[in-house]
């Protein structure tokens, strides 16, 4: 047997998060004002929390139904019907997930084989394309651009469609543009999925971070609840990182292949988190709301001072990040970044990690607090005219 390397081709060729190598370097400093992670500052609310200690307390300790408590997965259903008038079976439609994570790697497991193209949308989440490449499939990532409000078109998808194409994967509201999509633009994209037989991975974990008009699921329209693999789950929303759990939405045929992966690789989602999930969507709304509530007042705040110290960047419509445009300071993506953490202490993530169309801007968070934001500000401003 020719062996040349103990590890597979497959994941050698990936790789790493380029997000990593700035956190690492941020951790080493002191004085550091982050604006680089991805997850809510807020602490998973209190009812949640004990919700789950309350399950321990009565023993809830052993595997769920691999599918997850039925008792979550009916909450799920819910949610959707009255949220988005989608209607979903709970016992054939819906799968907990030990986050979205894994959603979108069994999503992506289950359908495609050696050779099948999945386009992209990109700048975004950096894990779809080695997701699909580790499942076999082959990543093809189209470019949204600040000319549009990194919207995506049905024209911009067409051009990228080849008789190999099998799904495509959208993320509304986006990481990292914090870009939002409306009912026409879905329409337009559903009617192609439709004309060329694409299943739609929608990733819709941040539906609920919408600042500006409600949430439309590309579920929702016409039969594209029949080819769409709708991801979420309670990260962002319900600021549960740490508890991994997600949740995924598929025609049932697809469901059971996911399904599958799932029982063998992790069995169920963690038992205690589901019971917490359980109460964040039965009785988490008003929380989430102030959560909600302060990410757009932040949001308000970052684009405003963008504008005032010459960062060009859209107005984020949703999820908690703005991405201006670094381009007319001469620096890369990439320099800016690491000289802002060097010489300000803030640390933001070049915009090239997030593929196709991100060089030239910078992903800033605004989960963190006002004072954060505005010392933040201070440092860019100041780095800014160093350099003008
Ligand atoms: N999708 C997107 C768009 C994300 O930004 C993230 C987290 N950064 C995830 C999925 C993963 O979320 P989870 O914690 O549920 O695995």
């Amino acid at each position: 047997m020719n062996r040349t390397s103990r590890l597979s081709d497959r994941v050698q060729e990936i790789p790493p998060s380029g997000i990593r190598r700035f956190f690492d370097l941020a951790s080493t400093m002191e004085n550091v004002i982050s604006l680089g992670v991805g997850e809510p500052d807020f602490v998973t609310p209190w009812k949640v929390r004990e919700a789950s200690i309350s399950s321990l307390e009565r023993g809830f300790t052993s595997y769920s139904a691999n599918a997850g408590v039925i008792e979550l997965r009916r909450a799920i259903a819910d949610y959707m019907e009255t949220r988005f008038s989608v209607s979903y079976d709970p016992d054939t439609e819906v799968l907990v997930t030990v986050g979205a994570s894994e959603a979108i790697d069994i999503g992506m497991r289950a359908i495609l084989n050696l050779g099948d193209e999945v386009i992209i949308v990109e700048p975004t989440f950096v894990s779809y394309r080695s997701l699909v490449s580790m499942a076999g499939g082959v990543p093809v990532p189209i470019r949204t651009g600040i000319e549009d409000n990194f919207k995506v078109t049905a024209e911009l998808i067409k051009e990228a469609i080849t008789p190999r194409t099998k799904a495509l994967m959208i993320c509304f509201p986006n990481n990292p543009t914090g870009s939002t999509v409306g009912r026409e633009e879905l329409e337009g994209i559903a009617k192609l999925a439709e004309e060329h037989n694409l299943l739609v991975f929608s990733d819709e974990i941040y539906a609920e971070l919408s600042y500006d008009e409600p949430h439309v699921s590309i579920a929702e329209i016409g039969d594209m609840k029949d080819r769409t693999i709708l991801i979420s789950g309670f990260s962002k929303s319900f600021a549960m990182t740490g508890w991994r759990l997600g949740f995924v939405l598929a025609p049932p045929d697809i469901l059971a292949a996911m399904l599958k992966i799932h029982q063998y690789t992790l069995m169920c989602a963690p038992t205690m988190a589901q019971y917490g999930a359980i109460e964040a969507l039965e009785n988490g709304m008003e929380d989430l709301q102030h959560m909600r509530d302060a990410y757009r007042q932040r949001r308000n705040y970052v684009v405003k001072t963008f504008a005032e110290i010459g960062l060009p960047c859209h107005s984020p419509g949703g999820a908690f990040y703005a991405f201006p445009s670094v381009g007319n300071t001469g620096f890369t993506s990439e320099e800016f970044a690491e000289k802002l953490l060097l010489e300000e202490r803030v640390a933001v993530v070049p915009g090239h990690v997030f593929g196709k169309g991100g060089e030239g801007y910078i992903r800033c968070s605004y989960a963190t607090s006002m004072d954060n934001l505005q010392e933040a500000m201070t440092r860019l401003d100041r780095f800014l005219t160093k350099y003008a």
